[in-house]
């Protein structure tokens, strides 16, 4: 019988093919959930869906869109709060 953890669903199943060309599984961690427009809840592009060990090695210039309010609103709102934001400019 394999081992307990190996048989729950919390590791996702990757097959790995090894240089001997011989296919093993190998168990690795899930992916975090793709990231979401903190407004409408659409999944946003441009922002990776790796673990924070790989974000934090990743270039600021990856992990989200270089533009305003990049990696937290989506274009189409972004380009609503930036709108709204120029005809009231005393309220954020
Ligand atoms: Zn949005």
């Amino acid at each position: 019988m394999v081992k307990p953890n190996r048989r729950s669903r919390t590791l996702r199943r990757v097959y790995r093919r090894t240089p001997g060309s011989r296919t093993v599984l190998q168990f690795k961690k899930r992916k975090p959930s793709k990231a979401e427009c903190s407004q409408c809840g659409r999944v946003l592009a441009g922002v990776p869906r790796e673990r924070p060990y790989k974000m934090q090695r990743m270039p600021k210039t990856k992990k989200r869109p270089e533009r305003p309010y990049g990696g937290n609103l989506c274009s189409s709102c972004m380009r609503k709060a930036i709108i709204a934001k120029a005809r009231k400019p005393n309220e954020e």
